[in-house]
């Protein structure tokens, strides 16, 4: 069984069809798909869809770093305030975008510190979102490290060298349809990834990987990004599945028997 750790399948580019998007990802081996939440207009959708689909889609909450606006300390009440009544695998999606807007730059770093200190609060592992800014996301998380936070970082592009900082402090480096695009030149960082940091996602309905790109990407792609990461790492896809679900499972503390 696969595990796609980062899915937005309750978007509205799945209205239609998400019963067979989700039938398609099970006939690929797609076993688990974990949710990560934008803001609190998601997340009523993001939790119909994991109470329809129980053993299959599980939500997270948090505030995604492009929705972080002035009223970003709203957003954050009502997410802790869910976060205290509801079931949710981690925080997120959080982070740091500066690619879009620099307009919030401060907000977007004080919302991702916030949501970290939830991380901590409820034991969950974080999801976090960087772009370019990788540097600046991996020191935040080195400061603010006291052995117990865990998490993802989610469409991970980084180098060798920000690759073993992560995972020195523990985090996993998830991997999606980006790896399979020839410019991304990622090949080298994916070989030397150390195996037991490493994750599959897709982060559907964005980023969909060769040779669909360009197209909806839903889980059912996700084999894609293994067959891609196995042809970097020189292993089977037999085990770049089994390491990727078991490192899933333990960072989610998912139980296998729950499947
Ligand atoms: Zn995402």
């Amino acid at each position: 069984m696969y595990i796609d750790t980062h899915a937005h399948l309750y978007l509205e580019q799945f209205n239609e069809d998400i019963d067979q998007v989700l039938a398609r990802a099970q006939n690929s081996g797609v076993g688990k798909i974990f949710l990560p939440n934008i803001n609190s207009e998601t997340l009523a959708a993001m939790n119909n869809l994991g109470q329809q689909y129980p053993k299959l889609c599980y939500p997270l909450i948090g505030l995604h770093p492009c929705y972080v606006k002035e009223n970003y300390k709203d957003e954050l009440a009502i997410i802790e305030s869910e976060l205290a009544q509801g079931q949710y695998y981690g925080i997120g999606e959080t982070g740091i975008d500066l690619y879009w807007d620099l307009t919030y730059k401060t907000n977007q770093i004080r919302s991702f510190e916030f949501q970290i200190d939830l991380a901590k609060k409820y034991k969950l592992p974080i999801i976090i979102h960087s772009r370019d800014c990788l540097d600046l996301t991996l020191d935040i998380i080195e400061s603010n490290q006291d052995g117990t936070l865990t998490g993802i970082f989610h469409c991970f592009n980084g180098d060798k060298a920000q690759c073993k900082k992560a995972a020195d402090m523990g985090f996993h480096m998830g991997l999606g349809g980006v790896i399979t695009f020839k410019k991304a030149n990622l090949g080298d960082m994916v070989a030397y990834a150390p195996q037991d940091y490493l994750l599959l996602e897709t982060d559907a309905p964005y980023l969909s990987p060769a040779p669909n790109r360009g197209k909806r990407n839903e889980s059912g792609y996700l084999p894609l990004v293994a067959m891609k990461m196995a042809e970097f790492r020189s292993q089977p896809v037999t085990e770049i599945r089994d390491f990727t679900t078991a490192n899933a499972e333990k960072l989610f503390k998912i139980n296998a028997a729950q499947v």
